[in-house]
């Protein structure tokens, strides 16, 4: 029997993974009886945060993370592309659309057994006795009874960790007498991509207001996140700025817009405003910074501001990214907040398989394993999901070769030389260098996909659980 605690990302393709092979699972989820902090609605693989799922190109890391998902049969990918909305080179989607399709999928497939419910420590336990494989996928936000149990099985501690999430306004609402269509040098198909011009007054005057602008309060359960330090007490004592900063710079793509701004008054221009490949065609010049926007939807009525995350007060984020140009009069249908993330120290406790090495039959999926990310999350779930059907039938998964960008998230998993474990996307620091290394980074990162390439078709190919023509599900 096995059965998967949450139907996030990883629980869905985990399911699906054993599913399509033919073996039923339970599929377990709190939503809609009881809902995170970050979740708003009742769909599996909810996206609560930004609409895309990375790069599409496949000379890219995400790409070819991607390709591997893909030859393993990944359910997420297929509907994310049936869902899609445009994006320039990366795939987003319509979240309803897509969050229906993956629910109606699973719930109505005869080998899943769904089952709205928490699942609880003692649940867990039993299930364990009993000899069923269990494989927890209960995300970031994992309820905390049994984040506070997972913490206790495996003997070490866990640590929490902030996300930030940027605001989404309604596109109507846009001057758009100001805001210009434009991908960065034209890439991507359409202009997907909104940009807001700034000169180097407003630009300034931007700036200075969001240094000096109010944060949000922190909530009792965003508390905690010190290795050895396991607490959900609701009066908890609350980390100071500098310690959130310090969490939250783990995670680099998801530093507050306000931290960044604060480095000084140019970090933004040369980061996430940065105005390069864009032409602002009232002036016929690059503007001195741009913020842009992402369509949230296939009816673009939706935009996103990119790189926006934020853990500003609401009513001062109105305030502040009005004085941005183009956005006078925006309104937000979604303000930016902070929010928890949690994950097992994976070099101590995890088996390259995803098995807990002090209890066998316990297989972790997702973004608990410290990797970062829905794809990357996803991709944890298909391989939890192959290492539990073949330890249920006795066998070995063959491991992915470590050129692949699978081998290279277990790669991240397994280091156990002395380091602060935190949360890794795929990218292509962790993509092996080829030998010798070349000179040139294009050379040395084409290089790096071939060989993943290869890897992945020796992998396939060595693979037992290959889709055959049942495996469709
Ligand atoms: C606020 C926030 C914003 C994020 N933004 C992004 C982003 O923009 N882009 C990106 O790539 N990644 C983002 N991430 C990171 C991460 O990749 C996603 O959270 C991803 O959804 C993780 O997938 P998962 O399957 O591990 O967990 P989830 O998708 O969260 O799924 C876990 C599921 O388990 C359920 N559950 C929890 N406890 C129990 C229980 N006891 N019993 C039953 N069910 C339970 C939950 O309700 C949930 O449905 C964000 C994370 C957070 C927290």
């Amino acid at each position: 029997m096995i059965r998967i605690v949450g139907a996030g990302f990883a629980g869905v393709e985990a399911a699906w993974a054993c599913v399509s092979r033919g073996v039923g699972v339970s599929l377990y989820e709190m939503r809609p009886t009881k809902s995170s902090p970050a979740h708003t609605t009742d769909y599996f693989a909810e996206l609560v945060c930004s609409n895309s799922l990375k790069s599409k190109l496949p000379t890219s890391p995400a790409g070819q993370l991607k390709s591997e998902m893909a030859a393993l049969g990944s359910l997420i990918l297929r509907l994310a592309e049936e869902h899609a909305v445009p994006g320039g080179e990366a795939l987003c989607v319509d979240r309803n659309a897509f969050g229906s399709a993956v629910t109606a999928t699973l719930t109505d497939h005869p080998l899943v057994d769904v089952k709205r419910e928490e699942v609880t420590p003692a649940m867990v336990e039993a299930w364990l006795a009993a000899g069923d494989k269990v494989i927890l996928a209960s995300g970031p936000l994992t309820s905390p009874a049994l984040s506070d149990w997972l913490a206790k099985r495996t003997g070490r501690d866990h640590l929490y960790f902030y996300d930030a999430v940027s605001p989404t306004v309604d596109a109507s609402t846009l001057d758009m007498s100001i805001v210009f269509a434009e991908s960065r040098y034209g890439k991507g198909e359409g202009n997907d991509y909104l940009n807001c011009p700034f000169n180097k007054e407003n630009y300034e005057a931007f700036v200075e207001a969001l240094v000096s602008a109010e944060r949000a309060p922190f909530h009792a359960f965003e508390a905690g996140g010190v290795r050895g330090e396991v607490t959900l007490d609701e009066d908890y004592k609350l980390p100071g700025e500098e310690k959130l900063l310090e969490q939250i710079k783990y995670f680099a793509g998801c530093t507050p817009i306000e931290a960044i701004a604060e480095k000084g008054a140019r970090s933004l221009a040369f980061g996430n405003f940065k105005p390069m490949g864009l032409t602002n065609p009232a002036t016929g010049r690059r503007p001195w910074a741009a913020l842009q926007l992402r369509p949230e939807n296939r009816e673009k009525t939706l935009y996103s501001l990119v790189a926006c995350q934020t853990r500003l007060k609401f009513g001062e984020q109105k305030r502040i990214f009005r004085m941005v140009p183009g956005l006078e009069n925006a309104e937000f249908v979604r303000y930016g907040v902070i929010h928890r993330n949690t994950y097992i120290e994976a070099p101590r406790v995890l088996s390259p398989w995803l098995e807990m090495r002090e209890t066998p039959g316990l297989f972790i999926a997702g973004q608990l394993t410290g990797v970062e990310g829905y794809v990357e999350s996803a991709a944890m779930g298909i391989l939890a999901g192959l290492s539990c059907l073949a330890s249920l039938q006795n066998q070995e998964l063959p491991l992915p070769p470590r050129e692949t960008a699978y081998g290279a998230l277990l790669a991240h998993l397994q280091d156990d030389t002395p380091r602060e474990f935190a949360p890794m996307n795929i990218n292509w620091g962790i993509l092996p260098d080829p030998e010798p290394v070349p000179r040139d980074k294009s050379v040395k990162r084409a290089m790096k996909i071939a060989a993943a390439q290869a890897g992945l078709a020796e992998w396939v190919s060595a693979h037992p659980f290959s889709l055959g023509e049942k495996g469709q599900g």
